[in-house]
């Protein structure tokens, strides 16, 4: 029984990784110019310091996040190492290193790519390749992508039920936060203990069912 080396389920093709992690290995690797390029924001912190550099003297801060230029260089050389591993398992001439490190990225992501169906069919360190690759794709989106939207702060109830002293319907809508026992219409101020949660169900359906008929 042949196990896929990323994932650990069964693969009946037999390869080195499943049908499912080979798709998304490749996924990961066409991502990988974007993700390279999601950096460059990141790169300047902001143009005045950038104007920094040609003055005579001292050393110049550096215009970069060091971090970030790290993570671009981290990007570059990890997925030639890996090209430069597969093409020495298959038997095949070294590239040439190229000038530009932009290049760079994009010749070792189109080497990989060529080079996919082999690895995922036949080559033994796979599931290490496509870890990597994995682990260089989440990390650099962490750094890229904004944090995850708060957890949800609890179900939406429904609308307010409230009517002012002109007799206006508030219509907020209504959550329950977690840990919290009363619904409070963070709105008009109005609280809805537990034991009115029967009734504000009838209400909100009323006012719903009043809405829905205008
Ligand atoms: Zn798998
Ligand atoms: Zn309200």
């Amino acid at each position: 029984m042949n196990l896929c080396l990323l994932c650990d389920e069964h693969d009946a093709l037999g390869g080195m990784l499943c049908p499912g992690c080979t798709k998304a290995t490749v996924v990961r690797l066409e991502c990988m110019p974007t993700l390279y390029e999601g950096l460059r924001p990141f790169l300047t912190p902001s143009s005045a310091v950038s104007q920094g550099r040609g003055g005579k003297g001292g050393p110049a801060p550096l215009p970069v996040v060091e971090s970030v230029l790290d993570m671009r260089g981290v990007m570059v050389g990890t997925l030639e190492d890996w090209l430069s591993a597969v093409r020495e398992e298959r038997g095949m001439r070294q590239l040439a290193s190229r000038p530009g490190v932009d290049g760079r990225l994009a010749a070792a992501v189109a080497g990989l790519l060529a080079n996919m169906p082999w690895v995922a069919s036949a080559w033994p360190t796979a599931g290490t390749f496509a870890g990597e690759v994995r682990d260089l794709a989440r990390s650099v989106s962490s750094v890229i992508s904004p944090p995850p939207p708060p957890p949800p702060r609890g179900a939406r109830i429904g609308n307010c039920p409230a009517v002012d002293s002109s007799g206006a319907l508030c219509g907020a809508v209504l959550r329950l936060a977690p840990g919290e026992k009363a619904v409070r219409c963070e709105w008009c101020g109005n609280q809805y203990p537990p034991y009115t949660w029967a009734q504000l169900k009838t209400w909100i359906d009323e006012d719903t069912g009043a809405r829905d008929a205008a």
